[in-house]
């Protein structure tokens, strides 16, 4: 991108007292460093005009990139951490950062620190305080050098979890030793929706119309077919950058829809990984001027919706032995189905509609290498004997905390009464 170097009336300060209220800095400020500068007998430029900065065609402010890519290392030992958490919807990523006076490598060297509640809808205004926690680390892909995004959870000053903190109970079913022996393994496939700003209309798409029908997009190239994939792949790259366990992505069959999957990632880091992966697709998108859309179903009809499959498995699927395992497992996942649905996401209910390789909300159901399953087992896995399962109920905007601990607590600590898990035995042609 080419910087413009001529006089631009927009971005400039003409440096002369008449003018300087004009500036949109205060005008107060404005003068005060006119006055140190003329006090230090400064020089005023041959044609009176001096560029703070110079706007080029598409909105970008050029040199404001030297800034962004300044190298602070070498000056100082400060970094800048970016603490990230859940707002009130459950499903909004907020953040804002402070300066740490030097690099650090375990969340536990950071501070506590605080934001105010009540305008994330978390608190209300008369006490509006909600204290941050740091949790986990990542390096910051946007700012570099030692500098880090810092996932959070969410207290009372009192040290309480608040409602919306789904973290706190996912540890602590993620530190019982029962869980903690079984190394639960989790592989999250985030699947997503970009849009056009404004309209509310995926990304590619003809505003107001509808592109061919779905077939040739999957896994597509071509400018035909393939919408957004430089942010995928930014998004790729920053989250490697960032120490994120991300796996790989995907064109997915409704075009403006991409995959990530991260994983296989043991217990309580597979939430923090998704939440900051989540978080990095927001900033990437935010830059790149698309919206980035979690709907589980963000066009009606016949185009797929947005899931967020979750790959499970324990030590003891994983070997000799594990098909039985896992069968066992599906059967407790089956008597619990209703409890799992209603922790899977909201809107899921216009995904789950038994069409689009989805099964029916109201309908529990497992197969092998069936996609139209709740519940699908890889043929690898039955041809082994051994290995994972895949859930495919979660929707894209599901809280990756409350899915990878509900999984665990249904196969691991929860146990249904004997007649209870015949009848489900006998109803889903599962011996065990
Ligand atoms: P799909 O075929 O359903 O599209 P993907 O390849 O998109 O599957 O995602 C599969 C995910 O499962 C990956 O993130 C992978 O790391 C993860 N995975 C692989 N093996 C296991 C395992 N044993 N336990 C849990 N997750 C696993
Ligand atoms: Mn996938
Ligand atoms: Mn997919
Ligand atoms: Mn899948």
């Amino acid at each position: 991108m080419a910087q413009i170097l001529a006089p631009s009336t927009q971005w400039q300060m003409r440096i002369t007292k008449s003018s300087a209220n004009a500036s949109p800095i205060s005008s107060k400020t404005w003068s005060s460093l006119l006055f140190k500068q003329n006090k230090k007998g400064a020089p005023t430029s041959s044609s009176k005009f001096r560029v703070l900065a110079i706007k080029s065609e598409n909105g970008t402010v050029n040199r404001l990139e030297n800034l962004l890519n300044l190298d602070t290392t070498p000056f100082t030992d400060k970094i800048i951490a970016e603490y990230i958490w859940v707002g009130g919807t459950g499903i909004d990523v907020r953040s804002k950062s402070r300066t740490i006076p030097k690099p650090v490598e375990h969340p536990s060297e950071l501070p506590k620190w605080n934001y105010d509640g009540s305008s994330t809808g978390q608190a209300p205004g008369e006490d509006s305080e909600v204290i941050l926690y740091p949790q986990a680390i990542f390096k910051d892909p946007f700012r570099g050098g030692n500098h880090i995004l810092v996932i959070c959870d969410t207290y009372t000053p009192a040290g309480e979890p608040i409602p919306t903190n789904k973290r706190h109970r996912a540890a602590q079913v993620f530190s019982d030793p029962k869980v903690i022996a079984e190394v639960p393994w989790f592989g999250i496939e985030q699947e997503y929706t970009l849009l056009q700003t404004n309209v509310n209309w995926p990304l590619g798409w003809p505003v107001g119309g509808y592109p061919g029908p779905q077939g040739p997009y999957y896994c597509a190239a071509g400018a035909d077919k393939s919408y957004g994939r430089d942010i995928s792949d930014a998004h790729y790259k920053a989250c490697i950058y960032a120490g994120i366990n991300i796996s790989g992505t995907n064109g997915e069959v409704m075009p403006g829809q991409w995959e990530f999957q991260v994983g296989p990632s043991v217990g309580i880091d597979a939430g923090d990984h998704i939440w900051c992966a989540r978080y990095i697709l927001e900033r990437i998108t935010e830059q790149a001027g698309v919206v980035l859309s979690l709907d589980p179903k963000p066009i009606q009809g016949d185009w797929n919706g947005a899931g967020c499959h979750t790959n499970y498995s324990t030590k003891s699927m994983r070997e000799d032995g594990g098909y039985e395992v896992i069968k066992k497992a599906i059967l407790n996942l089956s008597l619990r189905h209703r409890d799992h649905i209603s922790a899977y996401g909201e809107g899921n209910e216009r995904r789950l509609t038994g069409k689009h390789e989805t099964a029916d909300i109201n309908t529990f159901s497992w197969g092998v290498a069936n996609r139209g399953c709740s519940i699908r087992v890889g043929r690898d896995t039955e041809a082994k004997g051994k290995g994972y399962l895949e859930d495919r109920r979660p929707a894209s905007n599901m809280d990756p905390y409350v899915v990878t601990s509900l999984l665990a607590e249904t196969t691991l600590l929860w146990e249904p009464t004997l007649e209870a898990e015949a009848l489900a035995a006998q109803k889903l042609a599962l011996k065990v």
